[in-house]
């Protein structure tokens, strides 16, 4: 693994994604993506919630079963109950990642401790019931609503990965710029220097977070601060359309209105017109007016996450 940052965002991880054999069949499900391409820009902590829990490798394969209307994690064959044991390893895991709280997390595909979604919830009868989320994501969600989760199956899909990775980034810079207690000059500029990538995802939010910023007052601040961040992360999960992108781009050409020359503006206007009819890709759109952005924007227009949402060379081609 290539050596990391102290400033770099903290990524908890279900710990067989690592390469490491801690599956109950004692072998792993190592992710690509994640060890080899993200791991240059973060920093990782692992939970194995079955193997914290002291259940061993290899061991009885786990499923989660519906008793009496409650979800109980035990042994597919015998019917063990391990509810309480695994969950007091993942509630100890998350004490300790409330010490350094973690960016987002990467957790593994329909594991009854670490699945995220439709992880088969079984009946007494043995027949599949309905479905849900590992028992370590439900302790995630409680304790880190804010905290952005993903799947590693997931990642492999480019809109997934780039929300997931956006919502990552801009928590860390959250907590960067603004900490658990942010100044009002703090909160306005982390505002700012988002208010394009914002505008991507959700214009209307983006307009009514800046409304409530500008009339906030010292005494509620704190409170608004959380909702603030909370609302930001959720406007982030939604996808970023074309539309919304050359409606962006668009406005940050206005800008450029009087500091670029006219043949200059006439290339971005050409380029943001040929990728509005889905000619070309919103990369290398985007890596032009960051461009320009640097050489002749104002402080606002260079400084917008916009353009740098996360570490371009996680981007793809996108
Ligand atoms: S899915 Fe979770 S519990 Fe299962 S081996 Fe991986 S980290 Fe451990």
């Amino acid at each position: 693994m290539p050596p990391t940052h102290s400033n770099q965002p903290l990524i908890g991880l279900s710990r067989c994604l690592t390469g490491a054999s801690v599956r109950f069949d004692g072998g792993t499900k190592l992710q690509r993506f994640v060890m080899d391409e993200l791991a240059p820009h973060v920093r990782f902590t692992t939970v194995c919630p079955e193997a914290d829990a002291g259940l061993g490798v290899p061991r009885p394969a786990l499923r989660l079963l519906n008793r009496d209307g409650s979800v109980r994690m035990v042994e597919s064959k015998s019917g063990i109950d391990h509810t309480e044991r695994v969950e007091g390893a993942i509630q100890t895991a998350l004490d300790e990642l409330m010490e350094e709280p973690v960016c987002g997390f990467v957790v593994t595909r329909r594991s009854p401790s670490c699945g995220l979604e439709r992880v088969p919830i079984y009946r007494e009868n043995g027949y599949r019931g309905t479905s849900g989320e590992g028992l370590l994501v439900s302790a995630l969600k409680e304790r880190m609503p804010l905290v952005p989760i993903e799947e590693d199956g997931r990642l492999g899909d480019e809109g997934l990965r780039d929300r997931f990775l956006t919502r990552v980034f801009t928590l860390h810079r959250w907590r960067e710029q603004c900490g658990d207690t942010p100044t009002a000059a703090q909160l306005q500029n982390f505002h700012a220097t988002h208010k394009s990538l914002f505008t991507a995802h959700d214009e209307g939010k983006t307009r009514e977070l800046g409304r409530r910023l500008a009339t906030c007052d010292a005494t509620s601040l704190e409170d608004f601060s959380q909702e603030y961040i909370q609302e930001a992360m959720t406007l982030l999960t939604r996808p970023a359309g074309r539309g919304a992108h050359v409606n962006v781009l668009q406005h940050i050409l206005g800008h450029f209105r009087e500091t670029l020359e006219r043949p200059a503006r006439n290339a971005l206007h050409f380029m943001l017109g040929e990728y509005a009819q889905g000619h070309v890709r919103l990369a290398p759109v985007r890596g032009l007016f960051y461009h320009h952005a640097q050489v002749a924007g104002s402080p606002w227009l260079s400084n917008q996450a916009y353009f740098s949402p996360y570490p371009i060379r996680l981007r793809g081609v996108g």
